[in-house]
């Protein structure tokens, strides 16, 4: 059985690696359930043990594109997943469908495994124009209503269980759909049992180690 798909979001915290390094301790995937990781591009190599994935990433491999990572770095030192399309990306760095798609095929071709995040169906079209079924089956989506992200107010079960269902009509049941949005360790279990995603993208609680634990342990 595939293993539920925990993703920790961190964004810009923490400022030291010494309390990246206190979030982290204790946290571990098991049997049910795999941990990634996603710390800001400085603590990448420095957090050993843990799955890792980036929050960003450019589209060419290496070149003149100053402040920029790309996909081969990544790589190459051992990052396994990309979240892309972030909310956040798109609305404080300008982040269009042409990009993400373009992001998406180079995280794609590196062999890293996207993790694309979309609030509305009409994303996903644009993003993932001229990917192949072949190439989707390395693609997580996260369903992150904006309402719900870091506002506490998580979206319901019913509309989050009919957006899973819809993009995954779409897309084939072999893309994991995570939801995203205020989650916490009281309303992780119902997004996996009963709305039936496949995992959870977890911001400002993934943050809190003793709250990620226990999202852990009751999912
Ligand atoms: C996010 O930013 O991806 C997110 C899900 O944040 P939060 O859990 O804080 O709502």
């Amino acid at each position: 059985m595939r293993k539920i798909l925990l993703v920790a979001n961190w964004k810009m915290n923490p400022a030291t690696l010494a309390e990246a390094r206190k979030i982290l301790r204790g946290i571990e995937s098991n049997r049910r359930v795999e941990v990634i990781i996603c710390p800001p591009f400085l603590f990448l190599p420095l957090l050993k043990g843990a799955k890792l994935g980036a929050q960003n990433m450019f589209w060419e491999e290496k070149g003149a594109y100053t402040g920029e990572i790309s996909p081969l770095m990544l790589k190459n030192m051992g990052v396994r997943y990309v979240i892309l399309g972030h909310s956040e990306r798109r609305k404080y760095f300008q982040e269009k469908e042409e990009m993400i798609n373009k992001k998406l095929k180079a995280a794609l071709k590196a062999g890293l495994k996207p993790i694309l995040c979309i609030d509305k169906i009409s994303q996903i079209k644009r993003d993932l124009r001229g990917i192949s079924r072949k190439e989707r089956k390395n693609l997580v989506i996260a369903y992150e209503p904006l309402f719900a992200i870091g506002t506490g107010k998580a979206c319901s079960l019913e509309k989050a269980k009919k957006m899973r269902i819809f993009i995954q009509r779409n897309l084939g049941y072999f893309v994991p759909i995570l939801y995203g949005g205020s989650i916490n360790s009281q309303n992780a279990r119902d997004y996996i049992k009963n709305a039936g995603f496949q995992g959870l993208l977890v911001g400002g609680a993934s943050l809190n180690p003793k709250e990620f634990i226990d999202i852990i342990k009751r999912i």
